[in-house]
C-alpha cells in the first residue's frame, strides 16, 4: 500500500459515521424510478458541500459532480451510483406513500460513491489522479412503472426508459470515457464476476372486440380475452423453437380480460417483456411473439395493437478488471474472502440491467460487495454487515479510481484502448428508436360478420 492508498483508507475511515448516516438515511427513504427527487438532492448537497461542480436534473433526476475537471483531457472516470428503489410494500423500510424500499441495495452503491468522493477530493488525494472523476447518481435502472413512464415520454422528458439509456441518449456520458459500477449481493464476500445479462424489450399487447351479451347473444360479439388467450397459446407453442443457449424469457400477463362476466370482453390486454441473450434472438423471439398474439386476433376476428419499446441491451462478459481486484484486495486487507469468477459460461444470468446498453458504447468495469441477508427485490432483503455493504463499497470504489488514474493514468487508458464499442451514441439512439413501433391488425368489422344482422 503506498501512501496515497493509505490517505484515501484514512479519509474514508475518518468519515465512516457520514458515510453510514447517508447510507441509512437513504436505505429508509426509497424512491422509484425517474422520482428520486430527494435521493439526487441530498447527493448533490453533499457534492456542492465538497466544492464540486454539479449538474443535476438529468434525465429527470440524474446528477454530476466533477473532480480535478482541468485534467478531463488526461481521462475522465465515472463512478457511478443508481438511486432507485423497487416498490416492495411488506418491507420494513417501505415509504407508507410510495411502498419504495431499497431491495436491490442501489443505497449501498450511493454510499460507495459519497465514500469515494469524500476520500478522493482531499486535495492530497486528488493531485496523485491524473484524470476527472465524475461522481454519478444515476436514475431509475429497476423497470417498471411502464405506465408513468410513458406519462414522461408524453411529456417529453424522456424517450427510453432505463435511467442509462436515457443518460446515454441525452449524451450525459459523453465527457466520461470509463465507468466503474458496483452492485450488491447476498452473503458475505466481494465478488467479481465475467458473465452476461438478459437484454429486453416491453410490449403492450391491446385486443379490440365487439361487447354482446355473454348469455344471450355471444354471436354478436368478438371475444377480446378469447382472442387474447389464443395469442398466449400460440406463444406457449413457440417456446420449443427458442434455444437453450439464447436464454429466451417471455413472461405475459394479463392486465384487463373484460368489465363484467355477463358481457363478451370487449378488450383485453397482454403486457410482455420479451428477454434474450443477445441482440439477434431478442429480435428473433420478439418477431414470433408478434405473430402469436396477432395470431390470436386474426382467428377470432380482433383488432390487435401492439406497442413495442426498448428494453435494456444485454450486458456483455468483459472481462475482470485486475485493478478493481487489487482495489478490493488492499481494500479488504484479508477481512473479507474475494471470489472471482472468470467463466462467461456459469455466470448467465437471464434477468436484466441497463449496464448493458453502457457497456455497448464504453468500458465499464463492475465489482460487488456482500453484506446484504434475505433475497434481493424481496421483502426479507437487509443490510446485515454495514462494513461491507457501505464502508467496503466506497474504499474498493476509491482505491478502484486511484488504481486506474495515478501514473498518468495508465491503467485507464489501457482499457480505454482496449475497448472496440458496439455502437456509437448515435448507431445505440437509431437502434433504440428503432424499437419504439406501434402495429396494427385490424379485425373483421362485426357487419362483415356472417348472417347475424337481423338479430341485432
Ligand atoms: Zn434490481
Ligand atoms: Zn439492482
Amino acid at each position: 500500500m503506498d501512501a496515497v492508498e493509505r490517505k484515501i483508507l484514512e479519509n474514508i475511515e475518518s468519515h465512516r459515521e457520514e458515510i453510514l448516516g447517508f447510507a441509512r438515511d437513504l436505505y429508509s427513504h426509497g424512491e422509484l424510478g425517474f422520482k428520486e427527487k430527494e435521493t439526487a438532492r441530498k447527493f448533490a448537497e453533499r457534492m456542492k458541500a465538497l466544492g464540486l461542480r454539479v449538474q443535476e436534473g438529468l434525465a429527470v433526476t440524474g446528477v454530476k459532480a466533477y473532480l480535478n475537471p482541468e485534467k478531463k483531457d488526461q481521462v475522465s472516470l465515472g463512478l457511478i451510483g443508481e438511486m432507485d428503489a423497487l416498490r416492495i410494500p411488506n418491507h420494513k423500510c417501505a415509504n407508507p406513500a410510495t411502498q419504495a424500499a431499497h431491495c436491490c441495495g442501489h443505497h449501498c452503491q450511493m454510499a460507495g460513491i459519497l465514500g469515494a468522493a469524500l476520500a478522493l477530493s482531499d486535495p492530497e488525494v486528488a493531485a496523485a489522479l491524473d484524470g476527472q472523476v465524475v461522481f454519478f447518481a444515476v436514475p431509475a435502472e429497476e423497470y417498471g412503472e411502464v405506465e408513468f413512464k410513458n406519462r414522461l415520454r408524453e411529456e417529453g422528458k424522456i424517450r427510453y426508459g432505463g435511467g442509462k439509456c436515457e443518460l446515454i441518449r441525452i449524451g450525459a456520458f459523453e465527457d466520461i470515457d470509463l465507468s466503474i459500477v458496483h452492485h450488491s449481493s447476498v452473503g458475505n464476500k466481494i465478488i467479481f464476476v465475467n458473465g452476461t445479462n438478459n437484454g429486453f424489450v416491453s410490449k403492450v399487447i391491446r385486443y379490440k372486440g365487439t361487447a354482446a351479451h355473454a348469455a344471450g347473444a355471444p354471436h354478436l360479439g368478438v371475444n377480446a380475452l378469447h382472442a387474447a388467450t389464443l395469442g398466449l397459446t400460440a406463444l406457449q407453442y413457440l417456446r420449443d423453437t427458442f434455444q437453450d443457449k439464447d436464454h429466451v424469457r417471455i413472461h405475459p400477463i394479463i392486465t384487463r380480460g373484460g368489465d363484467l362476466v355477463n358481457v363478451v370482453p370487449e378488450e383485453a390486454v397482454v403486457e410482455t417483456l420479451v428477454r434474450a441473450g443477445n441482440k439477434e434472438a431478442l429480435e428473433d423471439a420478439c418477431r414470433k411473439t408478434d405473430r402469436a398474439f396477432f395470431a390470436g386476433g386474426a382467428a377470432l376476428g380482433a383488432a390487435v395493437e401492439i406497442e413495442t419499446l426498448p428494453g435494456y441491451l444485454p450486458t456483455l462478459a468483459t472481462g475482470i478488471s485486475e485493478e478493481l481486484v487489487e482495489a478490493a484486495r488492499t481494500a479488504s486487507d484479508g477481512k473479507y474472502e474475494i471470489l472471482l469468477r472468470p467463466n462467461p459460461a456459469e455466470n448467465l444470468n437471464t434477468s436484466s440491467t441497463d449496464v448493458g446498453d453502457l457497456q455497448h458504447v464504453q468500458p465499464v468495469c463492475s465489482f460487488r460487495t456482500g453484506g446484504i441477508a434475505g433475497r434481493m427485490h424481496s421483502a426479507d432483503f437487509d443490510v446485515v454487515d454495514e462494513e461491507l455493504a457501505y464502508l467496503m463499497t466506497a474504499k474498493i470504489f476509491a482505491l478502484g479510481a486511484y488504481r486506474f488514474l495515478k501514473d498518468g493514468a495508465k491503467a485507464a487508458k489501457k482499457v480505454v484502448e482496449d475497448y472496440r464499442p458496439v455502437f456509437t451514441r448515435e448507431e445505440y439512439v437509431a437502434y433504440m428508436d428503432s424499437q419504439i413501433r406501434t402495429e396494427v391488425r385490424a379485425g373483421e368489422r362485426l357487419e362483415e360478420l356472417a348472417g347475424n344482422k337481423a338479430d341485432k
